[in-house]
């Protein structure tokens, strides 16, 4: 069972060895909620030590007591807006002090909404491509130019499978998302011979998070919305953190430059269905 809120799980049994990690450093951006905050517990329940960063300082020291008070591990929370080249630079100086080593960057820092092409104004779409895309490749490249170089690294960026079947409501996100998927394989192709591997994670719906309550997951699971995914529910945040680790691992030493989908199958069998899109929409707004 996984928590809904922001809080870590109060049972866990490990499926692999709580060694995995062991004495590496991960850096997740937006890891101080949901998706990302999930996804620094299970590295630190094998034995990693993490950073969590993102624009709100509180959110992302209150996230880091919790980790730490139930994994033993030690997280350090550090305040960056993944937009600002120079704010991502101090948080990875600040982070190679403490740590003297960061071995995987998780880019999960995004910002979504529904909302109608014709509705949306040239600032909203602007500001997603802003967060998301450039995001993700601004904090690459610092990685890559004061640490990954050098050492070899790991990256995961969290995209999404709504540009698959050009999903309603989602022309800005799913735009983001697949310029990711893009810079996923062009950055696995350019710096493996710099032993970084570059793979991305597109999970469907997950509980529990500030995506599906914005989407209207809760209004589409009593509409039986979810009854189309083969296999019939919502995903958790626990299981894409499970495969997180798997792609930031050695148990995926041989795979760069591809996309994990998380999703139930979701993506093959869920209606595009605008009208009731847009009913979700004006529900959860
Ligand atoms: P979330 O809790 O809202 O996570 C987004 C995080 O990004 C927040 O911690 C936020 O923290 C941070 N962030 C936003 N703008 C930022 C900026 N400019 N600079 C630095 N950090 C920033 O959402 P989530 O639903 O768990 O999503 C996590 C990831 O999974 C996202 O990439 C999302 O697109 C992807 N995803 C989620 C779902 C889902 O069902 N939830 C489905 C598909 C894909 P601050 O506000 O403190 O900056």
């Amino acid at each position: 069972p996984d928590e809904e809120a922001d809080e870590c799980l109060r049972e866990y049994r490990h499926l692999l060895s709580p060694d995995l990690l062991a004495g590496q450093v991960a850096f997740i951006t937006g890891g101080g909620s949901g998706i990302g905050f999930r996804i620094a517990e299970i590295f630190m329940r094998h034995g990693c030590r993490t950073v969590i960063a993102s624009r709100n300082l509180d959110r992302v020291t209150e996230a880091s007591k919790k980790l730490v008070a139930t994994t033993g591990q030690q997280c350090l929370p550090l305040s960056m807006d993944v937009r600002q080249p120079q704010t991502i630079m101090t948080a990875v100086d600040e982070a190679l002090k403490e740590f003297k080593r960061i071995d995987i960057l998780i880019n999960g820092a995004a910002g979504n909404f529904l909302c109608p092409a014709s509705a949306l104004s040239f600032n909203a779409f602007k500001t997603v491509i802003d967060i998301d895309t450039i995001g993700t490749f601004n904090t690459s490249k610092v990685l890559f130019e004061k640490y990954f170089r050098d050492h070899g690294g790991i990256i995961v960026n969290i995209t999404a499978t709504l540009s698959y079947r050009g999903q309603a409501l989602q022309v800005h996100a799913g735009a983001a998302k697949a310029a990711i998927d893009a810079m996923t394989r062009h950055l696995a192709v350019e710096w493996g011979p710099n032993n970084i591997r570059v793979n991305s994670l597109a999970p469907g719906p997950i509980t529990g998070t500030e995506g599906f309550r914005r989407l209207g997951g809760k209004f589409a699971e009593k509409s039986s919305l979810f009854d189309m995914i083969p296999l019939q529910r919502a995903g958790n945040k626990t299981e894409i953190a499970h495969s997180t680790l798997y792609l930031a691992s050695p148990l995926s030493s041989y795979v760069t430059g591809t996309t994990l989908v998380v999703d139930g199958g979701s993506w093959l069998t869920s209606a595009n269905n605008f009208t009731a899109l847009l009913g979700i929409a004006s529900s959860s707004a």
